[in-house]
Formats: C-alpha cells, sequence, structure tokens
C-alpha cells in the first residue's frame, strides 16, 4: 500500500538566479497549499517539499530543466502578421494560443514587430531559469477523499470554487 495522499501547505518567496523575487506567498494571508502527486508545483520544488517536515525552512534550488524547462530556440518563431489571429494594435507583450511543434498548445508571447512580420516567443517567461525557493512548511496533513477525487486542495491557501 502506499502513503496516503497529503496537502502540503507552505510559504515561499521565489527568486531568478539574479536574486530578484519574482513571486511570494508573504503578501497573502494563507500559505499556498498544494496536493501531492499532482504536478501542481513545478517537479524539482515538489521531490525537494516531499522530504520536509512541518516548520522546516530551506532555500530550494531547482534548475531550469526541473522547474519550467530549458530554452527552446525553436519556440521563437517570426511569423507574417496576416497569419494571427488580430492585427489590430499589435504590440510586444501581446499573447496567442497556438499549437507548438508536437501539437501542444502553447502560449505565444509577441516579442517584436518589424514592419509586416511579428515575432513570437512560445517558450514559458521562467524557461532557462534556475530558480530558488525559500519555504517554509506551515502545514502538512491527509488529503480527503473529495480532494483525492477533485485532485486538488480545498480550504485555505487552496482551491475555494466550492
Ligand atoms: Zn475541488
Amino acid at each position: 500500500m502506499s502513503a496516503p495522499q497529503r496537502v502540503i501547505s507552505f510559504h515561499y518567496t521565489l527568486t531568478d538566479s539574479t536574486g530578484e523575487v519574482i513571486d511570494t506567498s508573504r503578501d497573502s494571508e494563507s500559505p499556498f497549499a498544494y496536493l501531492e502527486g499532482m504536478g501542481q508545483i513545478i517537479p524539482g520544488l515538489e521531490r525537494a517539499m516531499a522530504l520536509l517536515n512541518v516548520g522546516d525552512k530551506r532555500k530550494i534550488e531547482v534548475t531550469a530543466a526541473d522547474a519550467y524547462g530549458t530554452f527552446d530556440d525553436q519556440l521563437v518563431v517570426e511569423v507574417p502578421k496576416d497569419k494571427l489571429p488580430t492585427t489590430e494594435d499589435l504590440q510586444e507583450g501581446d499573447q496567442f494560443q497556438a499549437n507548438g511543434p508536437q501539437g501542444e498548445v502553447l502560449l505565444f508571447r509577441v516579442i517584436e514587430v518589424v514592419g509586416e512580420t511579428v515575432k513570437l516567443d512560445g517558450n514559458h517567461p521562467l524557461a532557462g531559469e534556475d530558480l530558488t525557493f525559500d519555504v517554509e512548511v506551515m502545514g502538512i496533513r491527509n488529503a480527503t477523499a473529495e480532494e483525492i477525487a477533485h485532485g486538488h486542495a480545498h480550504g485555505e491557501g487552496g482551491h475555494h470554487h466550492h
């Protein structure tokens, strides 16, 4: 029999390789909560978190490959403007959903508009970044049957959709 699935709640501050803060849970009232084994947090972080206990504070370093993936040059593409769903007021930072090389749906960001050509980047904004999570484990409990059925954590820091 495998161990019961757990809900882990934790506070985190995420910094990139230059030490710049990208995101933090410290601004919210409750820590972030996730159901183990569902891919709700990046793989490298989930593996490290699984070994911690309530009250533990750690700096967890996650390489790009174990975070949002390495940067893929093939996902930077130039397309004619008229191939995009809209050509009105096209600006850097605009986003479009389109199929990637394996047919997967990716979010492409406009990184440059040159005349009638648009340069798009389908990489995750944090692709290629080694990340550091400064974490503090706030709670660990067994998941309820309902949480396991839904595939996510409920309650404080989890989903509040019902
Ligand atoms: Zn639910």
